[in-house]
């Protein structure tokens, strides 16, 4: 979009209007800092607006994850209104204002897509800069990536205000992006994926055009900035819906373009599944846990649990298969680290009880979140089934042996030549594993 089609979006119909009486957004559902801000700014003359995801949650009864205010005040007006405000951002200002109990509310002055003579010559530097030039309320809702998304509730009138569609596809149970699909996902491809994402989120549809548009448009994701899909992907696994949305990413073809070839095997999926039911449980989710769920089928497929394989050889092959991913995303190697434990875990128990190193493994702190990841692909694999209560009990009570039975199905190995000294075998010594 540029400025003539800034210009167009200002000369087009006058917004819909739901007043109090016609929609069932009431104050009391929204925070009481976050109306502290809006009244405040709203008092002072300016447009105090709740915008984006929480309009729209209010609107379908569900509780918004946060609240986002959008002002035509300036970064410097607002930072003049708020003692507790702090302007972030390198270039452009968002203004944050800090309440008690470390709460910060968000606020953002309207933006527009800037005019192509405006934007930077290095491409890369476009998606940062395309949020940074200040517009009118139209054209703000006109940037936003989905109809839905893009609703705004007034504080001055209690009123909802739609320049886009987006109490219509509401009701249609629709996400439709703003404009011309095409065209906005190639600007940032990254919607591709949230398009997935709201679809299985809300539970809506996404029309055929559009599919058909991902699925010529899925290989411009591999270029999407690794910082943003990693964050993405964080928010399928915190909304439940990783498996939904991989599988959904599979069927169109995006898969291997966001995640370096990934196969998204039927295992895999329903692993997901089972971790995205987990955390619905109310159980939180970490990204070592959603790296070693995402990697565990391909791991045994590379490296099938069996007594003969020594460990430092699947500590190799686990290394091989996550270290690309988090170097790619820049993941802290702590978080690399605890994956891989439990990728090696899991071939631990699959192996059975009664192995070298069973004692030291079952006193290592990993352990559990590795019988956890387990426990679910033992929902995959039944085959393994057998195995959770004993690796359980194990847990409970590491200084117990393991059964009479279970001792004598495995002969004893000797030990041949001097044990190995810890800090060789090619892994840095912080992240040697236990045996
Ligand atoms: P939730 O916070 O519940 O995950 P959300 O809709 O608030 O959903 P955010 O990622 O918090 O999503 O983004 C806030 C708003 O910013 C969105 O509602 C949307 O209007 C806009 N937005 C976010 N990402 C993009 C994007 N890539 N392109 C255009 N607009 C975007
Ligand atoms: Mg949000």
């Amino acid at each position: 979009m540029n400025r003539e089609t800034n210009d167009r979006i200002e000369e087009m119909d006058a917004p819909r209007i739901m007043t109090r009486d016609q929609h069932c957004i009431s104050r009391k559902q929204i925070d009481e800092d976050v109306l502290k801000v809006l009244y405040r700014l709203h008092r002072k003359g300016f447009l105090a607006y709740l915008v984006g995801g929480s309009v729209r949650d209010l609107l379908l009864g569900r509780q918004p994850k946060d609240f986002d205010v959008g002002t035509d005040a300036s970064p410097a007006q607002i930072k003049r209104l708020f003692r507790n405000c702090f302007l972030v951002g390198r270039r452009f200002r968002l203004a944050h204002i800090r309440f008690q109990g470390n709460k910060l509310v968000e606020v953002a002055t309207f933006r527009r897509h800037p005019d192509a003579e405006e934007l930077p010559d290095d491409p890369d530097e476009h998606f940062h800069f395309v949020q940074n030039v200040f517009g009118t309320p139209r054209e703000d809702a006109y940037r936003r990536d989905f109809t839905i998304n893009a609703l705004f509730y007034d504080i001055g009138s209690f009123s909802v205000i739609d320049h886009v569609g987006g109490l219509e596809d509401l009701a249609q149970r629709r996400i439709r992006v703003i404009g011309d699909p095409q065209v906005r996902f190639a600007e940032d491809p990254v919607r591709m994926l949230r398009a997935l994402e709201f679809c299985a989120r809300l539970d809506f549809y996404l029309e055929d055009d559009i599919l058909q548009v991902i699925k010529s448009s899925a290989p411009l994701i591999a270029d999407a900035s690794p910082a943003r899909i990693r964050e993405e992907l964080m928010e399928l696994y915190r909304h439940k819906v990783s498996g939904k949305v991989l599988r959904m990413s599979k069927e169109l073809g995006l898969l291997p373009h966001l995640l370096g070839g990934y196969r998204g095997d039927e295992a895999s999926l329903q692993l997901l599944q089972l971790v995205d039911d987990r955390t619905a449980s109310g159980v939180a989710i970490d990204e070592a846990f959603a790296i070693a769920a995402l990697f565990l089928n391909r791991f045994f497929r590379e490296c099938p649990a069996e007594k003969e394989t020594h460990i430092t050889t699947a500590l190799h092959i686990a290394n091989e298969i996550i270290i690309p991913h988090c170097r790619y995303f820049s993941i802290a190697q702590g978080i690399r680290h605890q994956a891989r434990e439990m990728l090696v875990g899991c071939f631990r128990m699959a192996r059975g009880r009664g192995l070298r190193g069973e004692r030291r493994f079952l006193e290592h702190p990993f352990t559990p979140r590795s019988l956890e990841l387990f426990r679910l692909w033992a929902q995959v694999k039944p085959e393994h089934a057998a195995l959770i209560d004993t690796w359980s009990e194990a847990i409970k009570c590491p200084t117990q042996p393991p059964s009479d039975t279970e001792k004598k199905k495995r002969p004893r190995k000797r030990r041949r030549g001097p044990r190995r000294p810890k800090g060789r075998g090619g892994y840095p010594k912080d992240q040697q594993k236990v045996e």
